[in-house]
């Protein structure tokens, strides 16, 4: 068996906080009436010394997370409806993936692992007044707390702009302890119950704090800490929903591999099945009813890793084998075209 152990320093290289298998597998056990999983990720073998949903089957398929996970929850509960959608959350696309059939979630779960995503949902949570449970893991470290909008302090009254890139430890730099999951995503999915049961009035304004290696754990009160010129909350500038969509190329965090999102076709979804078609004199092309997967031959001169391009119906794509944006926007333009 593949050692999985997370050792004092965890073994980095594994993306993906995580907290949403671990969020999802509770509430689904807990019976609520619909879960909305998002997520813009595939099942990676770094991914299973935490994130509880996959198994070594997905990993070697490479599965969408959003998929996987939901395959998963039908198994654990085949009562609850599941809408489980492969995508990257974004400005353009948050309030249509979030909406639902009921037209807006009873309540936002934390289980992003980047800043941007974050204060994106703070901002729709605030603007719509959506409770939004917080919840952050790296290292050994964990932090959460409920944002009840218009009672509780948000995210950016806390935190007012997210940190500059390159300035904190990252799933890709320190990895995450197992267990720091667990504990994070358990007040998160506590807290989400008292919201839907109503006793949300009842939740603290605290911020919880862990660091399961140091044994070290607090609890802040932030009973005063709402700021009246916060951003977000206090003036309304829903900045992170107004920006556009930040980057069209982006390694994703702890893996050596770069999504690539081209602009908006909104009602027209790639045709995967000519896709294949026309990758299938490149090399190994596998198709299912969500996505493409390719094999792509190696440089000319051989000098270059083979990479692995995966593109989803709505034109997004991941290239695994390369971090680098040039080349995997080069790859990208060249396969599928823009
Ligand atoms: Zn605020």
């Amino acid at each position: 068996m593949r050692d999985r152990t997370a050792s004092p320093a965890p073994t980095p290289r594994s993306s993906g906080s995580a907290l949403g298998s671990a969020i999802a597998d509770h509430l689904a056990r807990a019976g609520v009436g619909r879960l909305t999983l998002i997520d813009r990720d595939l099942v990676d073998a770094t991914n299973l010394q935490r994130q509880s949903l996959y198994t070594e089957r997905d990993a070697a398929e490479q599965s969408p997370k959003a998929e996987a996970a939901r395959r998963r929850l039908t198994e654990v509960n085949s009562e609850i409806t599941l809408d489980a959608h492969i995508a990257d959350l974004t400005p353009r696309n948050i309030a249509q993936l979030l909406a639902g059939p009921a037209g807006r979630p009873d309540v936002i779960l934390d289980g992003t692992d980047n800043f941007e995503t974050r204060y994106l949902l703070n901002d729709l949570a605030v603007r719509d007044g959506v409770p939004f449970v917080y919840g952050g893991v790296v290292g050994t470290r964990g932090m959460q707390t409920t944002i009840r909008p218009g009672t509780t302090p948000c995210l950016r009254c806390l935190f007012e702009d997210p940190p500059a890139p390159g300035t904190q430890p990252t799933c890709d730099t320190a990895g995450v302890l197992g267990p720091v999951v667990a504990i994070v995503a358990g007040c998160q999915a506590s807290d989400a119950i008292r919201l839907m049961l109503g006793q949300g009035d009842r939740i603290p304004a605290s911020l919880l704090e862990f660091d399961l290696w140091a044994g070290h754990r607090r609890r802040l009160d932030l009973t005063d800490a709402r700021r009246e010129n916060c951003p977000c909350c206090g003036l309304r500038r829903f900045e992170f929903l107004a920006g556009g969509n930040a980057s069209a190329a982006a390694t994703l965090c702890g893996q050596n591999a770069v999504q690539i999102s081209p602009p908006d076709r909104p009602g027209r979804p790639l045709d995967l099945g000519s896709l294949a078609e026309r990758l299938g004199g490149v090399g190994e092309v596998r198709l299912t009813s969500f996505m493409v997967r390719a094999t792509l031959p190696a440089g000319p001169d051989g000098s270059q890793e083979r990479c692995t391009l995966t593109v989803f119906r709505d034109g997004r794509a991941i290239v695994s084998g390369t971090a680098l944006p040039d080349r995997a926007r080069a790859l990208y333009a060249r396969y599928v075209g823009s």
